[in-house]
């Protein structure tokens, strides 16, 4: 693959009328990998909603002289939720994407904390933190592997040179989704905002009674309604093809379903923070905030 130039990238996102965030510092080369091809236009547009889906978040919780240098995304392993996620020159930022949304859960996590980035035998990207913890993510676009392991080296290297090493609670550490500050592995209490966040218990118990309960606790209102499609058509579908000659059947499958999205919703919960209660004064403040960078953020690079 040719490599390209950041002006280069600059004119063809003007050329398709594609236009961010002019607050945030893109090295846009590294970013936009291709400029020519077959369908390169719709490649581009692509990765722009991705990145342009990430834009609110980054403006909340970028630091004054942080650049953002790669945004891609994967399936998680095992529950194969998608997260989209962005190399810093300080640091990894994740979110979770669910349908056409972007949002909670989020983490950040310092270059001091990811031991090595390797690819797995079937070369999906594998991070693996300081803590023992590791995300491997499938799904992801093979021909974007080579860019990722270079952005990364050169940036953890350069973290290392610098003797960098913030204090953390875990190496992968939650951002609230109210104030966007760290919240440490503590509990489910933003002590910086007052916002509160589900417990896996919570959301495991509610999936349990009615799956769909869950979904529309923590997830987008349209992804819950698309589940609950699905539900509706799998109950009746059971209901009407087996309810007289195999009741016995018919019940066991129902609980196994509701047993199963009561793991999936305790498993999501237990990965990450989810807004439950944001005190009024506090979100008035967050409504009004101007997405200027936060003053108290927890350590400053220059
Ligand atoms: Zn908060």
């Amino acid at each position: 693959m040719a490599e390209v130039t950041a002006d280069q990238v600059l004119s063809k996102l003007n050329e398709l009328d594609l236009h961010l965030s002019p607050e945030i510092n893109y090295r846009l080369e590294t970013i936009f990998l291709e400029i020519e091809g077959f369908f390169v236009n719709k490649k581009i547009r692509e990765k722009f909603q991705l990145v342009q889906w990430i834009e609110p978040f980054l403006k909340e919780v970028l630091l004054e002289h942080e650049q953002v240098l790669f945004v891609s995304r994967g399936g998680r392993e095992l529950d194969c939720q998608r997260v989209i996620f962005a190399l810093t020159n300080l640091r990894m930022l994740c979110m979770h994407q669910t349908g056409n949304h972007a949002g909670c859960p989020y983490w950040t996590i310092y270059y001091s904390q990811i031991e090595a980035l390797k690819n797995t035998f079937l070369e999906h990207p594998k991070f693996y933190f300081k803590d023992g913890t590791k995300l491997s993510l499938r799904d992801f676009p093979k021909q974007e592997l080579p860019t990722l392991h270079d952005v990364f080296e050169k940036s953890s290297q350069r973290f290392q040179e610098q003797e960098l090493d913030p204090t953390v609670s875990q190496s992968r550490e939650n951002i609230c989704g109210n104030c966007f500050k760290i919240v440490s592995n503590q509990g489910n209490h933003c002590e910086a905002c007052g916002a509160n966040f589900w417990s896996p218990f919570e959301i495991g118990i509610r999936s349990l009674f009615f799956p769909l309960w869950g979904s529309f606790t923590i997830r987008p209102f349209s992804f819950a309604l698309a589940e609950l499609s699905t539900y509706v058509v799998f109950g009746l579908s059971v209901l009407v093809l087996e309810a007289k000659s195999n009741p016995v059947l018919v019940a066991l499958m129902f609980v196994l379903f509701h047993m199963t999205a009561s793991a999936v919703g305790y498993k999501l919960t237990a990965k990450g923070l989810y807004l439950k209660e944001v005190p009024a004064d506090s979100a008035a403040a967050n409504d009004q905030f101007d997405g200027s960078l936060n003053p108290d953020a927890p350590t400053r690079f220059s």
